[in-house]
């Protein structure tokens, strides 16, 4: 099936020992399959280190070191298999990464996840989020769908884009549009429910402890907002597979651009950094969506 991919895609190539929070720290790495197999092909020299280097209970995956970097990152910040046997040698995590897929239908989507600082940097600084383009092919089935995703994103994109209305009327719209409202629940409820999320780094609880969903004219730096909340958009909303999922993904969505809106109102940090911690701390921990989205059921 055809593979599509926003503008921006091709522009992404991770920046290794350049990187200040490299995903080869802090995350454990589950080994696939495949890698397992060419790894034991592999038995001399740093082959060896490789096979010990990995936990074979339960779901196999390479043992963090104590200061929770990947045993295989070296002091440089580059990757020791990499640098032993090339790219082809990377389980498939570490070769997708920070790239996701969805797919509708008969066409497979990819894109890049904003907690990679890079990814993050290239998707924040660019405006044509609505460009999708055909990059290629891709061997899977296609499936049966009523629903097509991409037809309420692309109408959403057609209001973010609006150069008649400001950025607060923009959100309304898409609010009234969808019969979506972050403002479903009260600040204090919201705040609530932060205070009780699972997080990697307790500082970045306080963070969003800052949480509030007034709607602001000339908002801060709301030409960030308006990206981030169409990469959220692109990466949830398209894999749902009917109204009812388009609009929970989209309530989602819609918490998230206001949890940024909020921080960077109170942070010194950058509007990268931020957006990048919202992805690290809410994305990426399926508990900490599945919680943000109940939020709006119990309404
Ligand atoms: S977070 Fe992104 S840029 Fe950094 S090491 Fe990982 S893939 Fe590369």
């Amino acid at each position: 099936m055809k593979l599509y991919a926003p503008k921006y895609y091709k522009e992404f190539t991770c920046i290794a020992d350049k990187c200040k929070h490299s995903c080869c720290i802090g995350w454990e790495i589950d080994v696939d399959e495949e890698a397992l197999e060419k790894y034991a092909t592999l038995e001399n020299g740093y082959g060896k280190k490789i096979i010990k280097s990995i936990d074979f209970e339960e779901t196999p995956h390479f043992k963090l070191l104590k200061n929770d970097r990947c045993p295989h990152l070296d002091s440089t910040g580059l990757c020791k298999i990499i640098k032993n046997f090339g790219e082809g040698y990377l389980c498939h995590i570490c070769r997708e990464h920070p790239r996701f897929y969805n797919q509708i239908g008969d066409r497979m989507e990819v894109g890049l996840g904003i907690s990679c600082e890079e990814a993050c940097r290239i998707i924040l600084n660019t405006d044509e989020y609505d460009v999708i383009t055909e990059i290629g092919e891709i061997c899977q089935e296609a499936e049966a769908v009523d629903f097509d995703s991409a037809l309420h994103r692309k109408e959403i994109y057609r209001i973010l884009s609006r150069k008649d209305v400001d950025y607060k009327s923009k959100l309304e719209i898409i609010y009234e549009k969808f019969g979506v409202y972050p403002s479903v629940c009260t600040d204090e409820e919201w705040r609530g429910l932060i205070d009780s999320l699972e997080y990697l780094d307790a500082s970045h609880k306080k963070l969003f402890l800052n949480y509030s969903f007034e709607l602001r004219e000339n908002e801060k730096n709301e030409k960030y907002s308006e990206r981030v909340l169409a990469y959220f958009i692109y990466r949830h909303c398209s894999k749902a597979w009917d109204e009812t999922e388009f609009r929970e993904w989209l309530g989602f969505c819609l918490f998230c651009e206001r949890l940024f809106a909020s921080a960077v109102m109170v942070s010194k940090e950058s509007v990268f950094e931020i957006a990048r911690i919202i992805s690290e701390e809410i994305e990426y921990s399926e508990d900490n969506t599945n919680e943000i989205t109940a939020m709006y059921f119990e309404k």
